[in-house]
């Protein structure tokens, strides 16, 4: 930062909302991991106020009850690895183990990865997958959004002036199985990668839920509902020409209708694949699979 930029550094997350409402044009810094590399390539310009997260320990904690997990925004990636299963879904403590080194992740927040808003991020999608909420606040008033509302198809945050993110609600479900995975499709760019997670609830071998998303095919994740629900009430396994018809049909989903959004093939492949992975896993552990 140059000598002339302000850093200020709230107690609490009241100091926090006051600072935001006094300088509407101040950057908040978590961890820094994202903005410190914009601001020295150039990418971002020095703002004149800065508002540093690191005393406000508000927004460090992390608490659940019978219906949800709750993250502050400030909380590291380690911290909430470190609570482990069952309170962290599986798929979002397989999302964090492949995110960046132990040393990044010790300071990146899930609120920075959040309002970073980049929709190949790994962490996104399992976010998306279990519909989680975002609590945004300002020092007139304060709201819950879902996270598939944050970011638009653009791929820019839903973050106005003075705004801040300040809590993480993710709902509990009762999954049979879930399954994440990650692959980086440009070895030079950490930001270039794909990751699927999937979840599925059955009784007696019938599908009560199914749900995917997929980070890193679009500038924001993907999820589909409408090709979610063509699943209910579904039996497994899935005989191999099912699958084939279910894996064309996402693949329709998957096709922006804009064409200058449409995914490089390769990651849209990569998706189906696997999709299709996750299929024959739960029909090759359909007997290994409670439910
Ligand atoms: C070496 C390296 C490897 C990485 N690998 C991966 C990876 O594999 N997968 C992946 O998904 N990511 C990866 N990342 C990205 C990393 O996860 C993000 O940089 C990080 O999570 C951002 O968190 P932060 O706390 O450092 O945010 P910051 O850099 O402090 O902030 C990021 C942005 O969010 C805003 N912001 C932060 N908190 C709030 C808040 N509470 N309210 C409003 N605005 C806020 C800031 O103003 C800024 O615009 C990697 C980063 C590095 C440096």
């Amino acid at each position: 930062m140059s000598d002339d930029s302000i850093i200020l550094r709230p107690q609490n997350i009241h100091e926090l909302l006051v600072m935001a409402n006094e300088y509407p044009l101040a950057v908040i810094y978590a961890g820094g991991t994202s903005l410190f590399p914009q601001i020295s390539s150039g990418l971002k310009e020095i703002p004149s106020h800065t508002i540093s997260l690191e005393h406000v320990q508000e927004m460090n904690h992390i608490s659940r009850t019978e219906k949800y997990l709750e993250i502050g925004a400030r909380a590291n990636l380690e911290k909430i690895y470190s609570i482990g299963p069952p309170v962290i879904p599986d798929t979002l403590l397989k999302a964090i183990r492949e995110t960046a080194s132990p040393s990044i992740r010790n300071i990146s927040s899930i609120g920075g990865i959040i309002c970073s808003g980049k929709g190949s991020s790994s962490i996104l999608a399992p976010l998306y997958l279990f519909d989680t909420l975002l609590e945004i606040r300002s020092l007139s008033r304060s709201r819950w959004i879902p996270i598939s509302r944050f970011i638009s198809e653009k791929g820019s945050i839903q973050l106005r002036e003075k705004e801040v993110l300040t809590r993480i609600r993710i709902p509990f479900g009762e999954w049979n199985y879930q399954n994440y995975r990650k692959s980086l499709y440009n070895s030079k760019s950490r930001d270039e990668s794909l990751s699927f997670c999937a979840c599925i609830r059955l009784s007696k071998n019938i599908i009560l839920d199914l749900r995917f998303a997929f980070g890193g095919v679009s500038k924001r994740p993907f999820r589909n509902r409408e090709f979610e629900i063509l699943f209910l009430g579904k039996k497994i396994p899935f005989r191999t020409e099912e699958l084939n018809a279910l894996i064309s049909e996402l693949q329709f989903y998957l096709s922006p209708k804009d064409e200058k959004e449409k995914p490089i093939a390769y990651q849209t492949r990569c998706a189906l694949e696997y999709c299709r992975y996750f299929f024959e896993e739960i029909n090759l552990g359909i007997h290994h699979i409670p439910g």
